[in-house]
């Protein structure tokens, strides 16, 4: 069967493929970028605008209680639970992944007094390494052990180690870690374990209770769909109760409204949150997730697999000779949802590619980045996609695009 039948064959089969309408798509834009900015679901802009309209134009300080808004951080963290494997009440939402990262790191090595290591890896993404650096800045004795590139970060780990601190996905090449054996490492030396669920919320199942992680954070406007800057979620294990984090704000005391003079903190998740919540952006974000009710994440990850694998096949079988070397791995269970290409001209052609209407990012140093969100991109797109790019590259097109000037986001 040739790709094409192959393509359409998989897309009339599609269960997840009624998704599709739910989101407000451009036309005439294949979008593979949803593990960057994921697109807006068409019930969102309604829900914001109750929200500004009623809620609080009408409603005002009395919205606090009558719409629930005291409770958004909770509630919204309660559906992310739902997909991250995660207990009731074990997930808020709030502040940025950067900062809910600092609490969960701070508060694993005041966990483990005595130890005064972070193992994590270069290739973590960057925010990751520079709030790690900051908790260092304020404690000097802390040393920060990164695996290098291909190396086992597990390997590190010794009786010194306060947490491992690793992201899921990688944000580069999609390559996965199996949460189940690093955690147990960790756990096995008396080490915490933090995950950062950024690339992996929403594109696969993730079990935090199965694998016993003490910590994770993540990001809600990648393929959440939450909307730009939309805040980000914090797990911790129901097994450490009231947990102390250095950002000790108000609203995560055990009772904010009781206005006392010393901090208390929560039990568990509900203890990392800081101060007032995003009621705007929280709103966008759990309309956002209404639509997760219905989803089936066996599914979202059988379709991942599918348009990855697709891709890199199409891209094998049509734009060789070129140049381009494939970075995500070809087995299906150690790759998350998107594909990297590596290629000298990647800034360009990435810049060409979205003047045709296909849209991916680029990751300097020479990363072409392609993400498939199962709930929106379909199979015969991600062909067409590699067709475009096939055409750019046989008619040298792309060269035209141009380089870098300027911040590449
Ligand atoms: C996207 C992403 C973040 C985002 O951090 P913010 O503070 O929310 O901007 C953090 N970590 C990883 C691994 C990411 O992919």
């Amino acid at each position: 069967m040739s790709l094409d039948d192959r393509a359409a064959a998989l897309d009339a089969t599609d269960p997840l493929a009624g998704f599709r309408d739910r989101f407000r798509l451009p036309e005439n834009v294949i979008y593979l970028d949803g593990n960057s900015l994921g697109v807006q679901p068409r019930h969102v802009a309604e829900r914001v605008r109750r929200t500004v309209e009623h809620e609080w134009a009408e409603g005002l300080i009395g919205s606090w209680n009558a719409a629930d808004w005291i409770e958004l951080p909770r509630t919204v963290g309660d559906r992310i639970a739902a997909l991250v494997g995660a207990a009731p009440g074990s997930v808020t939402v709030g502040d940025s992944t950067s900062v809910n990262l600092f609490k969960c790191l701070a508060a694993a090595i005041m966990q483990r007094p005595g130890r005064r290591v972070i193992v994590t890896e270069e290739t973590n993404f960057p925010t990751d390494g520079y709030m790690m650096q900051g908790l260092a800045a304020l404690r000097p004795d802390l040393e920060i052990r990164a695996a290098a590139p291909g190396s086992d970060p597990a390997a590190l780990v010794d009786a010194d180690t306060a947490v491992v601190a690793l992201t899921h996905v990688d944000y580069r090449t999609a390559a996965l870690h199996d949460m189940d054996a690093v955690t147990a490492a960790a756990h096995a030396a008396g080490a915490m374990m933090v995950w950062d669920l950024s690339h992996s919320t929403g594109a696969l199942p993730v079990d935090l209770a199965g694998c016993d992680a003490d910590f994770a954070v993540g990001c809600t406007y990648k393929y959440l769909n939450g909307g730009p800057g939309a805040p980000a979620f914090a797990y911790v294990a129901p097994r450490l109760g009231a947990v102390r984090q250095p950002l000790s704000g108000w609203m995560g005391h055990r009772d904010p409204f009781a206005f006392a003079g010393a901090y208390e903190p929560a039990e568990g998740a509900a203890g990392f949150l800081c101060g007032s919540p995003q009621i705007l952006s929280l709103a966008a974000v759990d309309a956002a997730l209404a639509l997760w009710d219905h989803v089936d994440m066996a599914a979202v990850r059988a379709k991942s697999v599918s348009l990855t694998g697709l891709f890199m096949e199409a891209v094998e079988a049509e734009c060789g000779g070129h140049g381009l070397t494939i970075v995500s791995p070809r087995d299906d269970a150690r790759r998350g949802s998107h594909v990297s290409i590596a290629f000298d001209g990647g800034y360009a052609m990435i810049q060409a590619l979205i003047g045709r209407g296909v849209v991916g990012d680029f990751r300097a140093p020479d990363l072409m980045r392609f993400g498939f969100a199962p709930l929106y991109v379909s199979h015969l797109e991600t062909l067409t996609a590699v067709r475009t790019l096939r055409d750019l590259l046989e008619t040298g097109t792309w060269r035209a695009a141009g380089i870098p000037s300027g911040p590449v986001t």
